[in-house]
């Protein structure tokens, strides 16, 4: 904690690379090893070294939760097996007759959580259109717990003044969680915005090399951290040791691959709209992006991730693009050094009803793009061929 403390007022190249690290006391390892271990030998009956079960503590996840800590301005970090483990653990900390108002447009997988798991335990999830505070402030009740949102959202790249849902989210007594997935710590810090918890899928851009499941929570209460953790052991969704250790070496270079992505996502983004067959883009670095101003207070820079239709905006046409990208591999997820291109509707968004979807401005042909750090030049040719 002396070193969090420490490392609080550095820069974010510094903080990034030291946020966790500790020389192994047993050896003087750089890298907190891998602690491949179910169980501690205690001395005596009761007598240990703070290490008792590793379902509860283990040395190479502490020093994950420490660095997600630091890199996330927060004071307690909590890492999970999945970014849907970190999810269900902030909804269990709700009980039956609770409201949640949550984002209309966002993860696909969030949204099959609430719904087909967490409403049939009697918690109510109302939908709005975050981009517009008013529509958040008009649905809030006595019984609103928790606001949850994400910005940007996936994946039409919506973003939500997060410092002004954190003012209507404390007047109504409720927590705010951002899901910080899209931006990472680097790029937006939403605990110095004024939200209680932000959530990550390590997976993506914490990870950074498409090798890994995992998922974070940060938060700067200690009886919101004590509530998390004793969910966490008590549910039990935590990530194995190496796949810490996979994500705490990903970190380390978060801010060299996020100053590329930034310079890759900006060239193509920039291409795509100049084309002719291109109809429209989404991505928050335009300044006539309807929440652009507010992207630009809350965010460094805007990132690698985006959307776009093409005028032919048929399933068939979106099908074909995204049959013949040769650098562009046709997956979902996103974050990783390799560029990745995915069809929303049939893929990521598809648990999602397709009148909700149309409804939320995901049409069957829009194509999202998470821009590698590959060279833009290769990018933009591989995206010209493929779009014709
Ligand atoms: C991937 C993702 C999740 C879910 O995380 P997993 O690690 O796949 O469980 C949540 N939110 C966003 C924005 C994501 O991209």
């Amino acid at each position: 904690m002396s070193d969090q403390l420490f490392l609080a007022d550095k820069k974010a190249a510094t903080r990034i690379i030291h946020a966790g690290s500790h020389p192994d006391p047993s050896t003087g390892a750089i890298m907190t090893p891998i602690y491949q271990t179910s169980t501690y030998v205690q001395s005596a009956p009761g007598v240990n070294q703070g290490y008792e079960y590793a379902r509860s503590q283990n040395p190479t996840r502490f020093a994950l939760e420490e660095a997600l800590a630091v890199i996330e301005n927060g004071k307690y970090g909590l890492a999970f097996s999945s970014g849907v483990a970190a999810t269900d653990a902030v909804i269990k900390l709700l009980a039956p007759g609770d409201e949640v108002i949550a984002a209309n447009d966002m993860y696909g997988g969030t949204y099959r959580l609430f719904t087909k798991v967490f409403e049939k335990f009697g918690i109510r999830f109302i939908y709005v259109d975050t981009t517009h505070t008013a529509n958040i402030e008009a649905v809030v009740t006595p019984k609103t717990k928790l606001i949850w949102i994400e910005t940007p959202t996936n994946p039409l790249m919506n973003i939500t003044d997060i410092h002004a849902v954190s003012k209507i989210a404390r007047k109504a007594g409720a927590l705010l969680c951002v899901d910080n997935t899209f931006a990472s710590p680097y790029l937006q810090n939403p605990l110095n915005l004024g939200a209680d918890i932000v959530m990550h899928s390590a997976t993506k851009y914490l990870g950074g090399h498409s090798d890994v499941i995992q998922g974070a929570l940060v938060m700067n209460d200690q009886g919101l951290r004590d509530q998390l953790y004793f969910i966490q052991k008590s549910c039990g969704a935590v990530p194995g040791p190496l796949d810490c250790f996979l994500v705490l070496r990903g970190i380390k270079t978060l801010h060299v691959r996020m100053k590329q992505h930034c310079e890759n996502g900006f060239v193509v983004a920039h291409f795509l709209r100049k084309h002719p067959n291109v109809e429209r883009v989404y991505w928050c670095g335009f300044n006539d992006h309807p929440n652009y101003e507010i992207a630009k207070n809350q965010m460094k820079a805007f990132g690698g991730m985006m959307s776009f239709t093409l005028k032919d905006d048929s399933m068939e046409t979106a099908k074909r693009v995204l049959s013949s990208t040769r650098i562009f591999s046709l997956a979902e997820s996103l974050g990783g050094v390799e560029s990745l291109i995915n069809h929303p509707s049939s893929m990521t968004h598809a648990s999602i009803p397709r009148e909700e979807r149309i409804k939320n401005g995901l049409s069957d042909g829009l194509i999202r793009l998470s821009v590698g750090i590959e060279d833009a030049d290769d990018l933009v040719e591989d995206l010209k061929q493929a779009i014709g």
